[in-house]
């Protein structure tokens, strides 16, 4: 009997190209030792240290750890390569035989998927989308032939932005055996769920993501595939061995330990995004404003090419997209700064131009940031304690991240919390690390302490009876009454949830009681821990009439 992973294996193998099957990769001198070494002679390289006279890591480990924890994928389906178009390229090479194969793919779309196929000698097959740009799934499937390997989608796709449906993606990928690319370099603009979750279920499924868009990187030329660990290897070995350059994997591993910034920024873009959308709809020079789920907007003017250059002698380029199918008097134009948005929008005749973002926070909102870095974590946690936002939480721990989005949520804050940790040692630090940023963190957001309601209790929650005492007075005493049937749940080991309290509580500076049983363990620590954001959300609320600080002593 097979299983799924060697059912997955073989499916794999079938789908490459017979000389791709056996082929026997360069083996680089970084990959034929890989112990670390004191002296090292064996790549012919300059010996004389000017920070770019090494090789680059071929399999970038560092850059893949940062990407698994914030994409919550785990690094052996990760692949990067120079751009999406390298991946883009590797697909054709490794799947489609020049001259005897096709693919299909949606239109219009991004271009490079024709240009990458038709250098590779792989016919190409058009299926357009709907005339809302909308995936018909069945209408797709009826163009695949006999000599098809590959289908290309792109969600939300460029140009007309919007994302495809998930249902229709999937009964692409339930119908269809070959190879199915779905590039997403515009997902984290969207909101939605990525299809990444799902190559293990989809073998032939390789989701394309970047660093080109979101995290601000086109510069680096990083482009990421996620796919089943087979095709990420053979991606591996058939690539150029040192594919990205040691200053951009050092760059890029920098940006991406400052993820915040990067929310931020989308949260911006998107907010400019529909901001630009409602005002455009109401210009004169406007016919249509298509709906998008990306960093850009499908715009159709009544005189596109009078506004392309009324714009260009304004100093403002924009795409005439206008040639792709279904976008007649089209152009695609991406969202800038606000200012930059301003300005494009008062040459196209708005008459308002102030810009209304709002995106700063209240002054008034208790809100902290920390950052904790040692050499085994490195960790950030941000914390607005007057505003409720989704929680975005990356440890590298799926189950640890459940927990604490728990508190974000029933605490009712705003809470973020990213580390990335020696998950290849145990979860140990990891889980102490975080619990002490979370405990400054909440610390400093208090302040004075002014106000609030300083003591939380919560009551026992349905049967998992958990029971959390908090009194934020300054003082510490922590105590534990809860007993796990097992040494884990999930990815993290039971004995690692009063630890994680007991530092919370001493770099909070609360007593913290908890208490809980039930048969379940899973069930016994989620309830701990909504029981200790229902108790904090009582104990850090502010009274609208007190100001003062809830001791007799006058000091907390
Ligand atoms: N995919 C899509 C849909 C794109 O629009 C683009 C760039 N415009 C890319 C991929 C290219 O990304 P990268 O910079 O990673 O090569």
């Amino acid at each position: 009997m097979m299983n799924s992973e060697n059912r997955n294996a073989a499916a794999i193998r079938a789908l490459l190209r017979e000389n791709i099957r056996n082929i026997v990769p360069y083996s680089t001198a970084r990959d034929d030792c890989k112990a670390r070494m004191e002296i090292y002679l064996d790549a012919n390289e300059s010996p004389f240290d000017n920070g770019v006279n090494r090789y680059p890591s071929p399999h970038q480990p560092e850059l893949k750890k940062r990407l698994s924890v914030l994409k919550g994928i785990r690094e052996e389906n990760i692949f990067l390569g120079n751009g999406s178009d390298e991946p883009i390229d590797l697909v054709f090479r490794l799947f489609c035989p020049p001259g005897e194969s096709s693919m299909v793919q949606i239109t219009p779309t991004y271009g490079m998927y024709r240009v990458a196929a038709e250098i590779n000698d792989v016919e190409v097959i058009d299926s357009p989308l709907g005339p809302d740009f909308s995936l018909d799934a069945s209408s797709l499937l009826g163009k695949i032939r006999e000599d098809t390997k590959v289908i290309f989608l792109c969600s939300p796709n460029n140009p007309s932005g919007n994302l495809l449906d998930r249902d229709e993606i999937l009964k692409i990928l339930d119908n269809f055996g070959g190879i199915t690319v779905v590039d997403e370099a515009y997902i984290d603009f969207s909101g939605a769920e990525s299809l990444a979750g799902l190559v293990e279920k989809y073998p032939g499924l390789i989701v394309l993501q970047t660093l080109s868009k979101a995290w601000g990187m086109a510069g680096l030329r990083i482009g990421m595939a996620v796919a089943d660990r087979n095709i990420v290897d053979i991606m591996s070995r058939i690539k150029y061995p040192y594919n990205i350059s040691v200053p951009d994997q050092t760059r890029a591993a920098e940006l991406l330990s400052d993820p915040f910034r990067t929310m931020d920024r989308v949260a911006l873009l998107v907010k400019e995004r529909e901001r630009m959308s409602r005002i455009l709809g109401t210009l004169p020079c406007v016919d249509k404003v298509w709906h998008s789920d990306a960093n850009f907007l499908l715009v159709k003017f009544f005189r596109k090419d009078d506004v392309f250059s009324d714009l260009a002698e304004h100093g403002i380029i924009v795409r005439d997209r206008s040639s792709a199918h279904n976008c007649e008097g089209c152009l695609r134009i991406t969202v800038g700064t606000p200012e930059e948005n301003d300005r494009l929008l008062s040459v196209l005749g708005w008459e308002n131009p102030e810009t209304s973002y709002t995106g700063v926070p209240d002054t008034a909102d208790r809100t902290a940031s920390c950052s904790r870095k040692t050499g085994e974590t490195s960790v950030i946690v941000r914390v607005n304690l007057d505003r409720f936002r989704r929680p975005e939480i990356a440890t590298g721990l799926h189950f640890f991240d459940h927990m604490l989005e728990q508190i974000g949520f029933h605490a009712g804050i705003t809470l973020d919390v990213v580390c990335f940790g020696d998950l290849e040692t145990d979860d140990h630090h990891t889980i102490e690390d975080v619990a002490i940023a979370l405990g400054e963190c909440f610390y400093s957001a208090l302040g004075d302490k002014a106000g609030i309601g300083r003591y939380g209790f919560s009551l026992p929650m349905d049967e998992a009876e958990a029971a959390v005492l908090l009194d934020l007075g300054g003082r510490t005493d922590f105590r534990w009454d809860v007993t796990f049937a097992g040494d884990r749940t999930g990815d993290v080991s039971t004995q690692m949830f009063p630890h994680f309290f007991k530092s919370l509580a001493e770099h909070l500076k609360c007593n913290l009681h908890i208490r809980a049983s039930g048969e379940n363990d899973h069930h016994i620590i989620e309830g701990v821990f909504k029981a200790f954001a229902r108790a904090l959300r009582q104990a850090v609320e502010r009274s609208t009439s007190g100001t003062s600080v809830p001791s007799s002593k006058g000091s907390l």
